[in-house]
């Protein structure tokens, strides 16, 4: 099965579109640039659903929903949020079809069904819930206002790649409203911080902490605070954002509050998102030519328990300590499956979980029903041990945590060794050719040496970032000074 995966080194992007397939994670569907998420990678996501939502509710957040679609006179009172997305909306027209006389069984949009006003399907939601915190926010004691929601969201998008770009996509979007402007700052690092915890403790991916420049800061927002991850390819990959609103949309929408001393004043706001691009990320940060591998945390089959046996009496007795297992694993919480399909023989079943990135592997044939022991695999390093019966579930568990610890280690090698500092603009070309990952260098500051370096080089500047050291120095383009160096990289 895994052997017709094409292999990274050959041609990564294929590697992946194949990977997400195979795996069962999704596929395309007939809907261009939309996606069906299939149960094996949906129970993926819902993982990190409920994550996140735990960690959003232990900030003091609550869950809401609001509309699909925006009228256009709502979508375009904030101008600048309005102009930047513009471009990929998608507009509904009219609300009714009719038989289409001239060709028989067909249907056609009924021209008489016009809507009055367009609605816009949702690219994001900030015009919709700042018209309703308009209702929401009188005083002061209204705030502040801590909403999430999860929901699907159409950009339309015109390369599209299977959950790193698509044009519908699932996400939840954040939308707090605050008194002061330093509470909507804080906030807004605050979930910059739960959205970079959440990929390393969580996905073991490590992330870098920054600020986007005005080219690539959200439409409308003052300041964006993202997390940046480095894919094994070298490219980087945007993986949350966090976007303080100054009083962008209160303004737009007119949410004005009465402060302690009577007076009336606009809100400050936030909103941060992070949507099924983590799933892209997650198979690009670990996985290897065998297919999928899943850091426990995620993964929704941690241990696989394989029966190797030839008759009805071995598996009899196999399914007897694979039960005794199997109780043990579910106290612990440690989700197990015990594949005794009769259909499959055990390499298939190998190459299945392996290709599915199942943590652990169990395997159990006669002579360890006699030895009292396990084969136990590990397939993020394919390495094969044999345990003990005698606390083997403990020792897994303890392997589940190691693995955990090891892939997200792995992975910050991997991206430490991919940041290069560099003094010229040739360093800077060399080290995109060929070692790629991210460019460490000094910028001037300038939108325009920004959009030069992408025209030349396609990789664009991903984060200012928050931990960078001040100092003095000189741009790799235009010799212009700087103040320090920002991370330059090619990105998904
Ligand atoms: P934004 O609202 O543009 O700040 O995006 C919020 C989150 O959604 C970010 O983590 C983006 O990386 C992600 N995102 C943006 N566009 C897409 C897309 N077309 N498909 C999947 N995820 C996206």
């Amino acid at each position: 099965m895994s052997k017709n995966l094409t292999k990274r080194e050959e041609d990564y992007s294929k590697w992946y579109n194949e990977l997400v397939v195979k795996a069962d994670l999704a596929e395309n569907s007939g809907v261009r640039g939309c996606m069906v998420i299939k149960p094996y990678g949906y129970a993926i996501w819902e993982k990190m659903q409920a994550e996140l939502d735990r960690m959003f509710k232990e900030t003091g957040h609550s869950n809401a929903y609001f509309p699909l679609f925006v009228p256009k006179s709502m979508f375009e009172a904030e101008e600048k949020n309005a102009e930047g997305f513009a471009k990929e909306c998608a507009v509904v027209t009219h609300y009714r079809l009719k038989n289409d006389e001239s060709r028989p069984g067909k249907l056609m949009v009924d021209p008489n069904a016009r809507l009055e006003e367009e609605l816009i399907v949702r690219p994001t939601s900030e015009a919709i819930i700042w018209s309703t915190y308009k209702n929401w926010v009188q005083s002061y004691r209204d705030l502040p206002l801590l909403i999430n929601q999860w929901a699907n969201v159409v950009r339309w998008e015109m390369r599209t790649r299977l959950f790193l770009r698509t044009a519908e996509f699932l996400w939840q979007e954040g939308h707090t409203a605050h008194a002061t402007k330093a509470e909507a700052i804080e906030e807004s690092e605050k979930m910059m911080q739960v959205y970079a915890e959440f990929a390393e403790n969580f996905m073991a991916i490590p992330v870098i902490k920054g600020l986007k420049t005005e080219s690539e800061r959200f439409a409308g927002a003052v300041e964006t605070y993202c997390i940046e991850a480095l894919m094994q390819d070298g490219k980087a990959l945007q993986a949350g954002t966090s976007h303080f609103l100054g009083q962008n949309f209160a303004e737009a929408f007119d949410v004005k509050f009465t402060n302690q001393e009577g007076k009336q004043e606009l809100v400050w706001g936030t909103s941060w998102g992070v949507s099924t691009r983590l799933m892209g990320a997650l198979v690009m940060t670990h996985s290897d030519d065998n297919g999928l591998v899943l850091p426990p945390n995620l993964a929704p089959i941690q241990v696989v328990i394989v029966p190797i046996f030839r008759t009805d009496e071995e598996l009899d007795a196999i399914s007897a300590v694979a039960n005794e297992l199997l109780t043990q694993f579910k106290k612990l919480r440690i989700s197990v499956k015990f594949d005794n399909r009769t259909t499959q023989k055990p390499g298939f079943k190998f190459a299945e979980w392996e290709l599915k990135g199942v943590p652990v592997r169990i395997a159990i044939g006669p002579k360890d029903l006699e030895n009292r022991t396990f084969e136990v695999a590990r397939r993020d390093t394919l390495t094969k041990e044999v345990i003990a019966k005698e606390g083997a579930v403990q020792h897994i568990s303890d392997l589940l945590e190691q693995i955990q610890k090891d892939l997200y280690n792995r992975a910050l090698e991997f991206r430490n060794t991919h940041i290069t500092e560099v003094n010229s603009f040739e360093e800077f070309k060399d080290v995109l050719d060929n070692k790629t990952g991210f460019v460490s260098a000094h910028w001037d500051g300038t939108p325009e040496t920004e959009e030069k370096i992408k025209e030349l080089t396609k990789a664009t500047i991903r984060c200012i970032p928050l931990d960078r050291k001040e100092e003095e120095g000189i741009c790799v383009f235009s010799g212009g000074k700087s103040t320090g160096r920002v991370l330059f990289a090619k990105a998904y």
